[in-house]
């Protein structure tokens, strides 16, 4: 028996380019198969649906509801929905996991932090840094940034690059993801980057049940991946230690 958990998804209460609540995402997430579902909305230096002029633990307390709606809704219908972020530097994306709400609230200085002082920051208290689609090229990111040293893994599949109905249609950039992420020893993790419900189907793998995002957090850094998908293409763990090309 597999357990299947989706890294990358956003909601319209903390997304601006949100296209669904949080509890529309969570039922489509159950309906779809998933075991778990990670909740990652775009911070305050991406495309938050967040006033950031808010005071800090304002802000936190409603860049928290698009989380806190899908566990409510997760809880009822039976599906594990767990806490993280995405977190924008002009465009350059991480997903920050196994922290909380309250971890955010006692640290306001994350919210001045560069790359470099993330890492720091959140590792210091056992989290972990998920560069996402490192090589993605859009209007909306002015150039490809890689950080191998502030980083724990690297996203080498977003579902969004290989469906043609995902928003960033280009399996080269998770192909070049997966090259970054072997040559500096990262993890690897896969996500649909979703933003309504029609699910890509993107996600993790693995034999067991994770209890919270801190166990899912050392799961993927501990590589007990089973598989990693886009939805269509299931990708081994022996097929990614063996295989030199995705595609
Ligand atoms: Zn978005
Ligand atoms: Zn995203």
């Amino acid at each position: 028996m597999l357990y299947k958990y989706e890294t990358h998804l956003h909601t319209s209460e903390g997304s601006k380019c949100g296209k669904n609540t949080a509890a529309e995402m969570i039922c489509a997430a159950k309906e779809a198969g998933y075991t778990g579902v990670v909740i990652t909305d775009h911070n305050w230096g991406g495309n938050t649906a967040i006033d950031r002029n808010l005071p800090w633990e304002e802000y936190v307390n409603e860049f928290c509801k698009g989380y806190e709606n899908a566990k409510a809704e997760g809880d009822k219908i039976g599906i594990d929905v767990f806490f993280g972020w995405e977190a924008g530097y002009r465009g350059t994306e991480f997903i920050i996991l196994g922290l909380d709400k309250e971890w955010l609230i006692s640290h306001p200085e994350i919210k001045e932090a560069d790359i470099e002082e993330q890492f720091r920051l959140v590792k210091k208290d056992g989290g972990m840094v998920i560069h996402v689609h490192p090589y993605r090229e859009e209007d909306y990111i002015p150039e490809v940034r890689l950080y191998p040293e502030f980083t724990d893994a690297v996203e080498i599949i977003n579902s969004a690059h290989t469906n043609p109905e995902g928003n960033h249609y280009e399996p080269m950039f998770n192909e070049r993801a997966f090259e970054y992420a072997k040559k500096h020893n990262l993890a690897m993790t896969a996500g649909s980057d979703i933003h309504n419900t029609g699910l890509l189907g993107g996600g993790i793998y693995f034999n067991r049940r994770m209890k919270d995002s801190r166990e899912l957090a050392s799961a993927i850094l501990n590589r007990e991946h089973e598989a990693l998908t886009d939805g269509s293409t299931i990708w081994s763990k022996r097929e990614l230690e063996k295989e030199p090309t995705l595609y």
